[in-house]
């Protein structure tokens, strides 16, 4: 049987503390009292882990309603601390970024990059992601004859190879 401290909003144990070690977590989600051995992170960035038991860790990777069970309070203070870890977040990518280069993005980047509708701060894997699912659409063998479609190809080429370089440089520089 749980202790009452185990009952309440979140449901905290941690694994460091050796009189709770041998106990049984429970699902983090309110109100479940399946065991919790699913970890899911808190937000993308975040080490910290909910624990929930299996259905609860599906329903969480669906993006459940994250807020639900929580009264508002709880959930003000949890929107809160979320955005400030995002914010964080952003920052640090934005640093990320000045990092492996220069920071800043040449005219004809921001051209290519208008080209396949991503934003500046889109990374290469992106890039590289959304010109493949765009080229494919366009690609000669698929619209043969296809005048349109063909001007559309070269300019997601044009594109991909401007970025590619620019890519590159900031790699041969980083
Ligand atoms: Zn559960």
């Amino acid at each position: 049987m749980a202790r009452s401290n185990d009952w309440g909003f979140p449901r905290w144990r941690g694994y460091e503390d050796s009189r709770e070690a041998v106990e049984v977590r429970l699902c983090d989600r309110y109100g479940c009292n399946e065991k919790g051995d699913c970890p899911a992170p808190k937000s993308p960035n975040s080490k910290e882990r909910w624990y929930f038991c299996q259905r609860h860790a599906a329903e969480y990777n669906k993006g459940w309603d994250y807020f639900e069970g929580l009264d508002k309070e709880e959930a003000k203070a949890r929107a809160k601390a979320e955005q400030t870890e995002s914010a964080g977040y952003a920052e640090a990518q934005h640093y990320g970024w000045a990092s492996s280069g220069d920071g800043s993005r040449s005219a004809d980047e921001m051209r290519a990059l208008e080209v396949l509708e991503l934003e500046a701060d889109a990374d290469f894997d992106a890039i590289k992601r959304e010109w493949r699912a765009r080229a494919k659409k366009v690609h000669p063998d698929v619209k043969p004859g296809d005048k349109a479609a063909a001007d559309e190809f070269q300019k997601l080429q044009l594109a991909y190879e401007v970025l590619k370089a620019a890519e590159e440089r900031r790699v041969w520089k980083g």
